[in-house]
């Protein structure tokens, strides 16, 4: 007698090496397999075996059912992953990696969607005047341009202009998913995406600097509404990141320190004086004097002379005042998780079990510890009744 094995889609092995940031060869290291027979899975001219896919699975974090199942919840439309980066090969294989993390994010938040009516985005109407055809034309950016866009979304988000208390809780409120991951290793920067017309922003849970968080955060803001247009291979072409890093610095420095209020506080050009401003602000000495230089209330000379005091006193990665300002939580897709099993409208294991997605991840996305929902063994007693 034999045992049929179920369908293995090739695709979805391919997608849970790429979110580990391994090579084929790597994961045929890790699971004692010839690098040739993960390229003939991969490229689905050979079926695992049982006892295959099983490492497989171990080795990826996931379940064996996930190598067995389509996509939840279909990639339609996507925009390229705005991500600091050159071309080389390491970090085109952290940009695979980001990419495909973000779409398991989106399907994490799609599926909560179906239960808990999380906020949607309001800032699509940008996208629809500011780009002809949707996600298909691009545009030209003049800093007076970018300064007008980061004004208009302030006065569509009834926000005034004063300090933005909890940038995080803003985003996240107008229906941008924010999401705080650690690294796993190395060094994370912020990155965004658009999946389906869902923006998601993610941020560095190892950046213990909640200032210039906030500053990243609105950096990669800009990029949503700046660039939506642009393609993988645009974004790596280094001339045009180079131009679309410069506008997405500009979009924060605007959005966050508009004009208008941010320049009546400025009482001193020295550093003292810049750092006096942080708490209020909640944005390092360093964003604030690059916005008083691009709004003229420095001169070039100035500007250079508070560089080089910044770096003197050794305030490049560490400024006075970064521990007052926290790092700004999310809680949105935590909040929606916690209500559905408050309620119990799902079980427990029932997120792990429908999406079918790593659970370290899960977890990890949803801002929540992993044992909160642990797959499959978890035994819910309930009373009976009265005692
Ligand atoms: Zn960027």
């Amino acid at each position: 007698m034999t045992h049929e094995l179920p369908a293995f889609h090739p695709q979805r092995l391919t997608e849970a090496r790429v979110a580990e940031g391994l090579t084929m060869a790597a994961l045929a290291a890790k699971v004692g397999l010839s690098p040739q027979a993960v390229s003939a899975y991969e490229n689905g001219t050979r079926t695992p075996t049982a006892e295959a896919l099983s490492q497989l699975a171990r080795a990826l974090g996931t379940s064996i059912a996930y190598f067995k199942e389509e996509r939840p919840f279909p990639v339609i439309a996507e925009s390229a992953v705005f991500f600091r980066s050159t071309a080389s090969a390491r970090t085109r294989r952290n940009q695979e990696k980001r990419k495909q993390q973000a779409t398991w994010a989106y399907e994490i938040s799609a599926w909560l969607d179906r239960f808990v009516a999380l906020p949607e985005f309001s800032g699509a109407t940008f996208w629809r005047t500011d780009i002809a055809d949707g996600f298909a034309t691009p545009q030209e950016h003049t800093e007076e341009s970018i300064e007008e866009v980061a004004m208009m979304l302030r006065s569509a988000w009834s926000m005034g202009t004063g300090p933005i208390p909890d940038l995080v809780a803003l985003l996240e409120s107008h229906g941008i998913r924010v999401i705080r991951q650690s690294s796993g290793s190395g060094k994370l920067d912020a990155f965004s995406r658009i999946v389906n017309a869902r923006p998601m922003i993610f941020l560095s849970s190892d950046k213990e600097a909640g200032a210039r968080s906030r500053f990243d955060a609105a950096h990669e803001l800009g990029h949503l509404l700046l660039h939506p247009h642009l393609s993988m291979d645009e974004v790596s072409n280094p001339q045009i990141l180079k131009q679309i890093e410069t506008e997405a610095n500009l979009f924060a420095g605007a959005f966050l320190m508009p004009e208008s209020s941010f320049s009546r506080e400025i009482h001193g050009v020295t550093l003292g004086a810049f750092l006096a401003m942080k708490p209020r602000w909640k944005l390092s000495a360093q964003a604030i004097i690059r916005r008083c230089f691009n709004l003229g209330a420095i001169d070039g000379v100035q500007y250079q002379r508070l560089c080089v005091d910044i770096s003197a006193r050794g305030m490049r990665r560490n400024e006075p005042y970064d521990d007052q300002i926290p790092p700004e939580e999310p809680s949105v897709l935590r909040r929606a998780w916690e209500l559905l099993v408050e309620h119990r409208v799902v079980s427990r294991h029932q997120i792990a079990d429908e999406l079918l997605l790593p659970p370290n991840f899960i977890a990890s996305t949803m801002g929540v510890a992993p044992e909160s929902f642990e797959t499959g063994n978890i035994i819910n007693l309930e009373f009976r009744g009265q005692c």
